[in-house]
């Protein structure tokens, strides 16, 4: 994917709020499924730009994209056509071709020198981002989530006195568990789980709600492309197979995942809820802010399946994440709540094309609207932590927040707010926009 017009940060939109700085200007166009709050309206695709919406399916009736003939237009008219349904899969599916002629036609409507009577039909398909709700962008058919974080797993091994969270695979192979896709949602409030835990000393096993619920700052990997099975996806060709990225929070009941976990891995710890947020960047969006994958010598080098020169070349994605916590006592103040860490994808032990070419080699097939989470992503410094288990040593060390609460872990009324964002010299900033979730009080 390589850098062309559409990542000009000279070229401005006549959508006045999508100037540089905020997280959708017109080298961005992020997908998402959206409504108007409050109505019944029927759930479409759009594309964020500035502090508005362009409706795909409002878009695709006024066939402007047609307007410019020939192949390239009818594939962007047929494309916004798929695009424009309820649940992005069909036109994730179409392919690599298909998501960059979009993606160009789009920005040909958008950028400021388009005529005056092109702008004015856009104009009457943008709707404000906050006049609408968001549901899930897609239909999730099979959900996975990684652990590829050298930082996070020597962390959590540190905080629980557990010298095998790095275990001897982790340097040879992107582990992950199959998760749960029933689960998973936008913006949502779900209820504190209950299930089974060990206490310290005891022999027998309790059945309680979950005392030490936590996050995990993550990304969400949108497969595109499907690979049939029995068909591996290489190394080189896995980027081909990926729509693009979002937010994930990968909420954890640790109480209840390091009793049930030993040995097939995290179970009820982590099906309760899974939280993405609304929009998808593109991976062609996201081609300014790649850098070349370098493995330190005092680990493995990557077996040859999951080595390449683009690898090598370009491997890496640069994006800045943070973590905000909003409690009930910050919201009822008027309070956005206060930051609990930041951290960077790059310093992820294993890349994007790593995870799908390992999660393929046996033959597994991956469909359109597949999620790939990253796994928690923790920086090297004890201020990048991606999870609470980090931040407060598995409760060891309760930290204090600016209005004198303290945690140690999540409380009922807590809202978690994940944000990424890219920023390189010569490049025009884009960013994820939010990944909200908020716990409630557990039902029983
Ligand atoms: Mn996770």
């Amino acid at each position: 994917m390589h850098i062309n017009h559409t990542h000009d940060p000279a070229l401005r939109s006549w959508v006045d709020s999508a100037g540089q700085g905020g997280d959708f200007p017109i080298q961005n166009l992020p997908y998402g499924v959206f409504r108007r709050a409050g109505t019944e309206e029927r759930w479409r695709a759009g594309v964020a730009i500035g502090d508005a919406v362009l409706d795909l399916a409002a878009l695709a009736r006024t066939r402007l994209l047609e307007a410019g003939h020939g192949d390239g237009a009818r594939l962007a008219q047929r494309a916004a056509e798929a695009a424009a349904a309820a649940e992005l899969n069909g036109f994730m599916a179409m392919g690599p071709a298909a998501w960059r002629t979009l993606r160009h036609a789009l920005f040909a409507l958008l950028r400021e020198d388009v005529a005056s009577g092109v702008r004015e039909s856009v104009r009457a398909c943008l709707v404000p981002q906050d006049a609408v709700e968001h549901r899930m962008p897609v239909r999730a058919g099979d959900y996975t989530d990684f652990y590829t974080s050298l930082h996070h797993a020597r962390n959590c091994g540190k905080a629980i006195g557990n010298p095998n969270m790095v275990s001897p695979n982790f340097l040879w192979m992107p582990i992950a568990y199959h998760g749960r896709a029933s689960t998973l949602g936008v913006g949502q409030q779900f209820h504190r789980p209950l299930g089974q835990c060990l206490e310290p000393g005891a022999e027998a096993p309790v059945v309680r709600r979950c005392e030490r619920l936590d996050y995990e700052l993550e990304l969400a990997i949108y497969i595109g492309q499907p690979n049939a099975q029995g068909q591996p996806v290489p190394l080189g060709q896995a980027e081909e197979h990926v729509f693009g990225l979002g937010l994930l929070n990968d909420w954890s009941a640790r109480d209840f995942q390091f009793w049930e976990m030993a040995p097939l891995g995290p179970f009820l710890a982590k099906n309760f809820a899974t939280t993405v947020s609304p929009w998808i960047v593109t991976m062609e969006a996201l081609a300014p802010f790649r850098s070349p994958f370098e493995r330190e010598a005092q680990y493995p080098a990557p077996l040859p399946y999951l080595d390449g020169a683009g690898l090598r070349q370009r491997g890496v994605l640069d994006i800045a994440l943070s973590v905000t916590l909003q409690t009930a006592q910050m919201r009822e103040r008027g309070s956005a709540g206060a930051l609990l860490s930041r951290s960077n994808f790059r310093h992820q032990h294993w890349t994007v094309s790593q995870m799908l070419a390992h999660h393929t080699m046996g033959g597994c097939s991956l469909q359109a609207g597949d999620i790939l989470g990253t796994g928690t992503i923790s920086g090297p410094e004890p201020s990048e932590a991606g999870a609470l288990l980090e931040l407060a040593q598995a409760g060891k060390q309760p930290f204090q927040l600016p209005d004198g609460e303290q945690r140690s872990f999540l409380h009922d009324g807590d809202a978690v707010i994940l944000r990424g964002w890219c920023e390189r010299e010569g490049a025009a900033r884009i960013g994820f926009g939010e990944c909200r979730g908020q716990v409630l009080p557990a039902i029983a």
